[in-house]
């Protein structure tokens, strides 16, 4: 098990970590994978764009999932280019002042079109309870505490444990005990013989009541363009809790670097150490 110490927590507010070499606690961070994202398929759309009158048109987005959201917001209105549709005399061009437009009028839905598949890694249940909160336009799988026992605990220790030393000491006691208790359980109801996998199971779920919320756990958490803008909106808001602060920080750093036309309203600022994201078009 790593300490403390090793874990390199150089990104988390408040920095540095108030704990004894000795103890050791499988302490962690979110992390964030994005390992899914929306394809175009390029003979299809040609096909679509021959189909409709309006063969050469192009567009700058700079991923499939601008592009997609831009073809979907103009087929609305023909607006490829002026004349397709007799009462379309001008069209924006470019694909961030189209999607800016889009998010200024608020027609959120064409957002919707284009998917992402995050994994959220080392995140705890407290984390998990919250974001299966937001059920439009989402996708969850989360890692089962029926199946996969707990024989480590890891979990992530907010600013104001670890910067004090006494509190550290009472997070990191509580879940070296925690996750003794789990071994004690397996030995005691010698699930490691046990052949009958529903037995494992009930066994192991039975284990998990004694397991904290904060224990870090995995989810795989997919959303369209929409439902993610509104996320970012709320959960990193200084009034949200600290570690889904911190994940949402990062999810947000990572989608405004790959699909830049699809944020380019939203400011940051910093509060508490995590960033604040905000647009003057919220939940559109
Ligand atoms: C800082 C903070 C504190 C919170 N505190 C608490 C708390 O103390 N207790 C608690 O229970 N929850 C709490 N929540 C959770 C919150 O109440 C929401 O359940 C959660 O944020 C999901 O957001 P959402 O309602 O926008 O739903 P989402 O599923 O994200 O939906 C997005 C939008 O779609 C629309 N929508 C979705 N479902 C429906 C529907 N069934 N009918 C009509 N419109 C719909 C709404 O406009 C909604 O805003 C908190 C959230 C935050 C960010």
């Amino acid at each position: 098990m790593p300490s403390a110490e090793a874990s390199g927590w150089t990104d988390l507010p408040g920095g540095g970590v108030c704990v004894q070499k000795e103890q050791l606690v499988n302490i962690v961070e979110p992390k964030v994978f994005l390992v899914g994202e929306t394809r175009l398929v390029e003979e299809g759309l040609q096909a679509f764009l021959r189909h409709t009158g309006a063969p050469e048109w192009t567009s700058d987005a700079p991923s499939d999932s601008e592009l997609l959201c831009e073809v979907m917001g103009r087929l609305c209105y023909r607006s490829f280019q002026p004349g397709l549709n007799p009462n379309v005399t001008r069209i924006r061009e470019g694909n961030a002042p189209y999607l800016a437009n889009i998010v200024e009028v608020g027609h959120g839905s064409v957002l919707e079109h284009a998917m992402l598949n995050f994994i959220f890694a080392d995140v705890s249940r407290v984390v998990t309870h919250e974001l299966v909160r937001h059920r439009t336009g989402t996708a969850i799988s989360q890692e089962s505490l029926r199946f996969v026992r707990l024989d480590t605990l890891s979990a992530y220790v907010p600013l104001h444990i670890r910067e004090s030393e006494s509190g550290m000491e009472v997070f990191v006691r509580t879940f070296e005990e925690l996750e003794r208790i789990q071994r004690e359980l397996a030995a005691l109801y010698a699930i490691d013989d046990e052949k009958k996998f529903d037995v494992k199971k009930k066994l192991t779920s039975a284990f998990r009541r004694m397991a904290p919320i904060g224990v870090a756990t995995t989810i795989g958490w997919s959303c369209n363009f929409r439902t993610l803008r509104h996320v970012i909106e709320m959960r990193t808001d200084p009034h949200a809790e600290e570690e889904i602060r911190f994940l949402f920080g990062k999810v947000y750093h990572l989608v405004k670097n790959r699909y830049p036309n699809l944020f380019a309203d939203y400011e940051e600022t910093d509060v508490d150490g995590l960033p604040w994201i905000r647009t003057a078009h919220p939940k559109i």
